[in-house]
């Protein structure tokens, strides 16, 4: 963590109890905001709260999904904590979604992700990340709106999952939705950030940061 950060949970102190969007005020437990390392180089954006992400309001844990990314992230060394925490123990990474508020029956809807947006945005630009990872179709198509020069549609998560794209500002690197994802995708993305980020000079782009 970072000396001056108190908290892993919504370090930015965003507001905890957001009423933008009607709807989800309704069947939300919690507002997830982002959790991790606020000095975090890696960035990881999925598109809203899993029902146990919603009761934790943490995201990405409390299931088998979360598990999973619990999972990879300790074997790349973010996490020291186990794969089953309700509370990471988190370096160098950040963790948030596109939509804070979960509706039980439904993805968030186009305005709700437009609604939202300011918050990831402000996270985006006090983390100031290299590497971007879209988790699923949606946030890949909307993070490569804002940072790539390529239309939206043309991107495939499932071809593209650990693959490097280069952007504007930052690279992504895509993952296929946690709980879509197979034993095997899970080991290439992990494969693919050994041999291809963590073996390279990734900071470059924009130049090194102490840490
Ligand atoms: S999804 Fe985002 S903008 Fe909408 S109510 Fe939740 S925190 Fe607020």
């Amino acid at each position: 963590m970072d000396a001056h950060q108190d908290t892993f949970a919504n370090p930015f102190s965003m507001d905890a109890d957001c009423t933008n969007c009607a709807a989800l005020c309704e069947t939300r437990t919690s507002v997830v905001h982002g959790y991790g390392d606020v000095g975090a180089e890696f960035l990881f954006v999925g598109e809203a709260p899993s029902e146990a992400a919603d009761a934790a309001g943490v995201p990405f844990v409390g299931d088998a999904a979360g598990e999973r990314l619990q999972r990879m992230l300790g074997e790349l060394g973010f996490v020291r904590s186990d794969p089953d925490s309700l509370e990471p123990d988190i370096q160098n990474a950040f963790l948030t979604y596109l939509t804070r508020c979960r509706h039980p029956e439904r993805p968030p809807a186009d305005e709700e992700v437009v609604t939202c947006e300011p918050y990831l945005n402000a996270e985006i630009r006090m983390i100031n990340p290299q590497i971007i990872v879209p988790i699923g179709q949606r946030a890949l198509e909307e993070l490569a709106v804002e940072y790539t020069t390529r239309r939206p549609d043309s991107f495939d998560v499932d071809a593209e999952h650990a693959t490097t794209i280069r952007g504007r500002g930052f690279e992504l690197i895509p993952m296929v939705a946690l709980d879509e994802q197979t034993d095997e995708q899970s080991e290439a993305f992990v494969e693919h950030f050994m041999e291809n980020v963590f073996s390279r000079d990734y900071r470059q782009t924009k130049g090194r940061r102490s840490r």
